[in-house]
């Protein structure tokens, strides 16, 4: 299949991409190894609002109306992108996952292959990696942490109810899971390495998960780090000593990092602490011509979160400006946002 454009992710950002180089007059075609919004779909736990407010969020002008007038939440915000899709029209290929790329005469021709296995292979004069930047979740390197009853992501809360859980981490995603575990009838210890919650935890969350802290109801271990985890409890050592506690269920709450095989696969390469894929902030395209990033892909490995939707939407425009050979969109500064 050819098309001018190829882009790979259909996140948000990867849409928004799509939106505005389909308006400028170019044959577009997004893939992404999973569905619409693929990251928002698999590591947002159900019924999460956004921290950021819908019009900040809102993709290639289509406003995002959410019927409370708060933050949108996951579900919102999913059907928001398949409204964009449809209205915009945009040929989105789900489940089609990039498995190979090679360049010919300043063409690129990028193999996908679907659920069922078989492969499908595009040729694209550009290609756009869209990929995002939260692959796959941070190891402890521990032994029993691939044990059947630890999990790396929340998912549905219900599922502790009456359960005795360790949630390792102190972060927003920990802060918000030991909550919700709470509020479902869970008996919940954090274990957090630091010696109190960390400092950037959301203010709607923090008030409410220090007051169950102070009260007794969710117990924690400060200071502490993990030592192993076995079938009935994790083993932690702190300043008394190794310590286990009893527990059914462990969630390892300790963040996300991108997978870089897809950038080594276009010969893209990657630069600095958080291992970024290295790229003109101009044009947005990498050190491989033809080769552009877009969204949080262009921020590697995020230790703190820095590069989110609200401030990737002028990713977009750049990529357009670039291949259209037109000026480069005017943008107005972002706001100063908070690192989560
Ligand atoms: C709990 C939580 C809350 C958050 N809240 C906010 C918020 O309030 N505001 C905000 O701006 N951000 C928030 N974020 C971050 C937000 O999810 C990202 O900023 C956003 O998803 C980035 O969009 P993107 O389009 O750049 O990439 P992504 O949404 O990560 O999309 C990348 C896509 O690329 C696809 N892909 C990857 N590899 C391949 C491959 N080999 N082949 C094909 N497809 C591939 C993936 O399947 C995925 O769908 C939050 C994240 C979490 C986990």
């Amino acid at each position: 299949m050819a098309t001018d454009v190829l882009i790979i992710g259909a996140g948000p950002i990867g849409l928004e991409t799509a939106a505005s180089l389909q308006a400028g007059g170019l044959t577009v075609a997004c893939v992404d190894a999973g569905p619409i919004g693929g990251t928002i779909f698999s590591l947002f736990p159900p019924a999460t609002r956004f921290f950021s407010s819908p019009e900040r969020i809102a993709i290639a002008g289509v406003d995002l109306q959410v019927p409370a007038q708060e933050k949108a939440s996951r579900e919102e915000y999913l059907a928001y992108l398949r409204a964009v899709v449809h209205s915009l029209d945009l040929p989105v290929h789900t489940y089609e996952e990039v498995i190979d790329a090679r360049e010919q005469n300043s063409l690129w021709e990028v193999t996908t292959r679907n659920r069922a296995g078989q492969p499908t292979t595009w040729t694209a004069n550009h290609v756009v990696l869209a990929i995002g930047g939260t692959h796959r979740t941070r190891n402890l390197g521990i032994e029993g942490e691939n044990l059947p009853h630890v999990d790396r992501h929340l998912g549905e809360p219900h599922r502790f109810f009456q359960r005795k859980i360790v949630i390792v981490g102190g972060k927003n995603s920990a802060a918000e899971a030991a909550l919700r575990c709470w509020r479902v009838g869970a008996d919940v210890t954090i274990v957090h390495r630091g010696d109190k919650l960390h400092e950037r935890v959301k203010y709607w969350i923090r008030p409410e998960v220090e007051a169950l802290i102070d009260e007794g109801r969710i117990k924690t271990r400060f200071n502490a780090t993990v030592q192993s985890i076995k079938e009935d409890g994790v083993v932690v050592h702190n300043a008394s000593g190794l310590e286990t506690i009893p527990c059914q269920d462990v969630l390892l709450m300790i963040g996300y990092e991108q997978d870089p095989g897809l950038l080594d696969l276009f010969g893209v390469e990657r630069e600095g602490e958080q291992s970024a894929p290295v790229h003109d902030p101009v044009t947005m395209q990498t050190n491989r011509k033809g080769i552009f990033v877009a969204g949080t892909a262009v921020a590697g490995t995020q230790q703190r979160f820095r590069t989110y939707i609200e401030n990737a939407h002028v990713h977009a425009g750049r990529i357009r400006a670039a291949i259209l050979g037109t000026e480069a969109p005017v943008e107005t500064p972002p706001r100063s946002l908070p690192e989560a």
